[in-house]
């Protein structure tokens, strides 16, 4: 379920030739397994629809089908992808330029026939050409025009909306249906999405299209989606990131994560707090330390996921000296203090607030992943576990059932 107090919901998008079905399947799996929860992949000729149900019966997540140009043709003709298919992405603007409306209401009929909901997602960059046209000339007509930014912007929500309009015209319930109005500049972002909140109660799904690549696409994702989920803006978010040759593809699906774990929306994974060193920490030790504690939680994370579910909202610090260390170390649930320059060389673990041990030697990283893999076996365990989930759900401590050996 999507919208409405529904968890916000992370999406990705395949880059393989959907027509091979084994590839795309392959891509498929691996979004899922880092943490997608709905994967899109584009349907854009005969093959890649032919493709779809093979694709969608090897994998274990919502596939939703892209269509551009023509989705009304390959909807009608591959029913077993209609049907596979879990919702359908449409663009108002590119739906056909003769036969528009008609092109549309027939997308929209497979949808009603088959039960499948819609997100009508307009984007800037093949924003619908005619309406586009003409408030430009409505806006070029007035006394004071506005700056054609701001007319875009509106195009862009009155296209999502009246498409909304007409799809629940046809027969579409309100309640199948999704927004979204991608551009590729922050503020552009934030504007455009405001409004459509504004102007409409559909769930919305979130995301700055074409972000780039690297560090300027991780920040200005993190940037545009972080202002609008603040304000209760977005039910499904995607970081449209491009990937390096030969990169993962994955990595759209971790910082969609971490942005929604960093605004504190949904845990997904521990979260190691990390001093930055600075002149009081020589050595790279303590960024090793980081970093192999960093990765060892990347991959017990499944594991404990299935045995010790809420190890998801572990905090573990790993400072560099004593000036922040104990402090920060001792907010996190567990926390590690490495000795600075000229300090003694030991390293005070604190759990849940206190301190816990001492460690010295070799072995201190050892050693502190053995208490963490204690630590999370103890607090969540399946014993512990009971009484939380009970309490959570709103029962009284009363009502809680007893373990047979406490009785
Ligand atoms: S905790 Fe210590 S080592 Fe880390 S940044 Fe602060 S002063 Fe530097």
């Amino acid at each position: 379920m999507v919208g409405g107090t529904h968890p916000i919901v992370v999406q990705s998008m395949t880059n393989t030739d959907t027509a091979d079905t084994a590839a795309t399947a392959a891509q498929v799996r691996a979004l899922h397994a880092a943490g997608s929860e709905l994967v899109r992949v584009t349907v854009n000729t005969d093959d890649a629809a032919r493709a779809v149900p093979a694709i969608v019966a090897e994998v274990d997540v919502p596939i939703i089908g892209d269509f551009h140009y023509n989705g009304h043709l390959l909807l009608t003709k591959h029913p077993a992808c209609a049907r596979a298919l879990s919702k359908y992405r449409i663009n108002p603007g590119n739906v056909g330029t003769k036969r528009r409306d008609d092109n549309f209401r027939t997308i929209i009929q497979v949808a009603i026939d088959e039960g499948k909901p819609v997100r009508i997602g307009v984007n800037w960059g093949s924003l619908d050409q005619q309406l586009l046209t003409g408030m430009m000339d409505a806006n070029a007509a007035l006394a004071e025009p506005r700056d054609a930014r701001d007319v875009t912007m509106d195009a862009m929500v009155e296209s999502a909306t009246r498409s909304a309009e007409l799809a629940e015209q046809a027969g579409l319930p309100h309640d199948r249906i999704i927004l979204s109005a991608k551009v590729s500049g922050v503020q552009d972002l934030v504007a455009v999405y405001r409004m459509l909140a504004e102007r409409a109660d559909y769930p919305l799904h979130l995301g700055l299209t074409e972000a780039g690549m690297g560090t300027k696409g991780v920040i200005a994702s993190t940037a545009g989606l972080s202002i609008l989920l603040q304000e209760g803006i977005g039910d499904t978010i995607r970081v449209s990131l491009t990937p390096r040759p030969g990169g993962d593809r994955t990595e759209e699906v971790e910082v969609a994560q971490q942005v929604l774990q960093s605004l504190g929306l949904r845990s997904f994974t521990p979260q190691v707090t990390a001093c930055p060193g600075c002149g009081r920490t020589t050595s790279t030790f303590f960024q090793q330390m980081a970093e192999e504690i960093q990765s060892y939680l990347r991959e017990r994370r499944a594991g404990w996921q299935a045995r010790f579910p809420g190890s998801e909202e572990l905090r573990v610090a790993v400072m560099g000296c004593v000036v922040n260390g104990p402090g920060e170390s001792k907010h996190a649930d567990i926390g590690i203090s490495l000795p600075g320059t000229a300090e003694e060389p030991k390293a005070p673990v604190y759990v849940d607030g206190a301190l816990k041990t001492t460690l010295k030697g070799d072995s201190i990283v050892a050693d502190f992943l053995r208490i963490l893999e204690d630590y999370v076996e103890t607090r969540f365990g399946s014993a512990n576990r009971t009484t939380e989930r009970h309490v959570a759900v709103g029962m009284h401590e009363a009502d809680v059932p007893v373990p047979k050996n406490h009785a």
